[in-house]
Order: C-alpha cells, then structure tokens, then sequence
C-alpha cells in the first residue's frame, strides 16, 4: 500500500535517516516507542468520538471509551491527579482551552516573558493568547539568570490578572511554585502551571511538584514523557470554581466541568483517538522503573554537557541546569544563534536558536541555542558519550569560523549515532 504513493513514503524514509544519522539537541522532541507508534498509526484514527467516555454523541464508540478511560486512569495515576483531561490536540490547544475556561476576552493574564524562555501561548502578542488577553510579563533577573520572585509578585499586584502562568520551554530550573501560589491567592488568580518541557522528570520526583500548588496544570505528551504529539490538562484536586464563570445563573460548578466543556465542545470537535491511545501506551511507559532510570539520565546527561560546555568557556544561562535542557549565551563566543544553528546543522547535530534574556538581537537572529538531552538519552548515550557529542560542538563551531569543510566531522558524527537505535522499546 506504501507503493501507492512514493512521494511521501519516500520522504518518510528520508526522514527516518535523518533521525538515525543526527544528534538530536531539540530539547521538545524525543523518539516514541515502537508500540507507541503502532498506536498513533493504527485504525482508531477512522472513528469519530465527540464528547466523553460514556457521553459521546456518535454510535459505535463502547471500545474507543474503554480506551480513553485507560488513558485517563493511567495519567491520574501517574501525576497523582484528581481530574485529567487527554483530548487537548495538542500543548496550545490546551492552554486555550484553559483560558476559555477561566477568563473572558480583555481579562489580565501574568505570564513568563517569552525573551526570558517563555512560551508563545502566554501572552505573546503574535498568539491569539497576547490579543485576546491583557498581557504582562515576569522574567529572570540580569546577574543570576534565574526568575526574578520579587519582581513578579510586585507586577501581579500591581497589574491584578485574573490568572498567572508558570512553565516555560527553555528555562532549565526548577519552579518555586509554592511562591506562585501565595501571590496568586493575594489577588485571588488562578494559577496555571504549564509542565509541557519538564512533565516527564515531574512524574519521576525529579523536579518540584506543581500538582500541590497550582490550581490547574497543563502538558504537552511528547516532550520528556516521551509520547506522541498531544496534550493534557490535570488538576492536583477539583475545586469549586470561585469566579462564576459562565455559570449565568448563579450556579457553582466545578472547575473539571467547566474545563471539560472548554475543551469540548468549547475549543475543539472529535478527538484524536488514536493519538489517546499512543497516550495512554507512554503514559504506562512512565509508570514504569525504566523511566525514572531514563528521566535521571537525561538529567545527568543535561549537567554533563553543561559542565563540559562551561569548561570550554561557553556561557549557560543561570550557570547550570536542573532540567533537561540548558540555553547557552554565545556572545561571549561571537557567533550568532541563527550562525550557531547552521555550523551544527552542518554536522548533522540538530539544536534551535533561541533568544537569551536580555538578547540584543532579534528573534530571527538570536544570542543563543538551546539544547535538550532527552531524544539523545532515548537512544542510549551516557556521560562518556556527551563527552563525545560536546568535542562535535565545540568543533562545528569552529569550522563554521574558519571556513573550513564540514565533511569528516559530519561523518564521524554519522558513525557514532549509527551506534545507536532509535526505536528501543
Ligand atoms: C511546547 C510547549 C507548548 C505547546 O505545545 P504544542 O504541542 O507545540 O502546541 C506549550 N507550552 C510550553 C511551555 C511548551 O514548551
């Protein structure tokens, strides 16, 4: 059946190359399992399912219930969550759905500057979240690199939004979300944790749990949690919501109704339920002892090629990373991220320019890279090979100055990773 179309088929091949024969630095992507894959492409993708398990307005959907019930109950489980919701399409759908859910168009939001590691869907004024909201904005704190706490409590009183957003995708510490919680409850916000990055290494108790803290937690599922391309919605525990929204007729709901109905029929139609059920098979993956071990390699990996990185006279930001990721200030290098994309591309190593805070240039441009080691620790490698992956850096960078061919590394680079399989599980 392949044969039928060999453009694209073709194109899948070439990619699936691709993927074996780089290093992949993008701190967002990762390699699902096998059975993961089996699940996102199998015939679940054919039915139609609006609505919930047990309250669907199609015939024929008594199997797909039992499905996505599964998927509910494995990510309560692991999260330790009372409410979960898996049908977001994806990490924004499910931020928009929290927003229909909580605000009304001109309220005030309070999210992570977008320059400072911040995420589009926060008030970014090229995303629907910066021009149906009123916007500000917190960020990190020029000489440490880590978030300024006193500086946002004093914008949240100042600016009163209706609610405040942790989370970001390229800031590698950890969150003091007991912090959050105390300036949102001075305002009487709602505090939203968006874990899409770090969600894995929470699960594991690798990173503070925003679960106690925040009142509504959002994820992406392919991330660190290693699954297919999606998103969640959870709630440590259900509340009573407090603000009445939409419930005209004076009515208290709970907040896991409200959020159900923003996500369906509010913000979205039929869910992906193929997509559900690859959840559902990573979200068990999770539950299990290989992933902590997985999740606490990533880290270790993440630290590694810091440490490596600072020896080699490079910049992080914040000094370190208590994450997967890290972000890397290259002025002190005078290369440029954009420039620094391009020589690692070169190599077949695959990282995105990222602005730094305080970035004097632009976002097309940009100060820095940011780099994960998730996808690199799915395949295998361990400190003794970021050692490995650090000199390949280093030397792409300066044969980018140079002017020099990239063919001998790019090849080294090949053989290396050929070392590697990428669909393991
Ligand atoms: C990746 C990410 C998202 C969005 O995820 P998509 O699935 O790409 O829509 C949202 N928030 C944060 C913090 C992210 O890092």
């Amino acid at each position: 059946m392949k044969n039928l179309d060999k453009d694209v088929f073709k194109l899948i091949q070439k990619e699936e190359k691709r993927q074996i024969v780089g290093v992949e630095l993008i701190a967002s992507e990762n390699y699902v399992s096998d059975s993961v894959l089996s699940a996102a492409g199998s015939i679940l993708t054919n039915k139609y399912a609006e609505g919930y398990p047990n309250k669907r307005y199609y015939g024929g959907c008594e199997i797909i219930d039992e499905i996505e019930t599964l998927a509910i109950q494995r990510l309560q489980l692991l999260f330790n969550a009372e409410y979960v919701n898996v049908q977001p399409h994806s990490g924004s759908q499910a931020n928009a759905s929290v927003y229909l859910a909580c605000l009304n168009p001109g309220d005030k939001i309070l999210g992570f500057d977008l320059s400072h590691g911040g995420h589009l869907t926060h008030g970014s004024p090229v995303n629907f979240s910066g021009q149906l909201y009123q916007t500000s904005f917190y960020g990190v704190s020029k000489d440490t690199g880590t978030i300024d706490y006193n500086a946002m409590r004093l914008t949240a009183l100042k600016e009163k939004p209706k609610m405040i957003i942790c989370g970001a995708s390229a800031y590698s510490r950890d969150w003091d979300y007991e912090f959050f919680r105390n300036v949102a409850d001075e305002i009487g916000a709602t505090l939203l944790a968006d874990i899409s990055h770090p969600a894995g290494l929470i699960a594991k108790g690798l990173l503070k749990d925003p679960l106690h803290f925040c009142h509504i937690i959002t994820s992406t599922t392919h991330k660190t949690l290693r699954g297919p391309r999606g998103g969640v919605i959870m709630m440590g525990k259900d509340y009573e919501n407090p603000f009445g929204y939409k419930n005209k007729k004076g009515d208290k709901k709970m907040m896991s109704t409200i959020l159900n109905s923003a996500v369906f029929p509010g913000s979205q139609g039929g869910p992906l339920e193929h997509i559900i059920a690859a959840k559902a098979v990573a979200f068990r993956e999770a539950m299990q002892d290989h992933f902590f071990e997985y999740m606490m390699q990533v880290k270790k990996n993440a630290n590694h090629l810091a440490n490596n990185l600072l020896d080699l006279g490079y910049d992080i930001v914040s000094g370190g990373t208590d994450n997967h990721s890290l972000l890397i200030d290259l002025r002190s290098k005078e290369i440029t991220g954009k420039d620094a994309e391009f020589a690692l591309g070169q190599a077949h190593i695959t990282v995105n320019k990222n602005m730094v805070p305080f970035d004097d240039k632009s976002p097309f441009i940009t100060s820095g890279i940011r780099i994960g080691t998730p996808a690199i620790t799915t395949r295998g490698l361990i400190e003794e090979d970021i050692d490995l992956i650090t000199k390949y850096i280093d030397e792409s960078i300066f044969l980018f100055r140079n002017k020099k061919s990239f063919n001998s590394l790019s090849k080294k680079v090949n053989e290396t990773m050929k070392k590697f399989p990428i669909f393991k599980y």
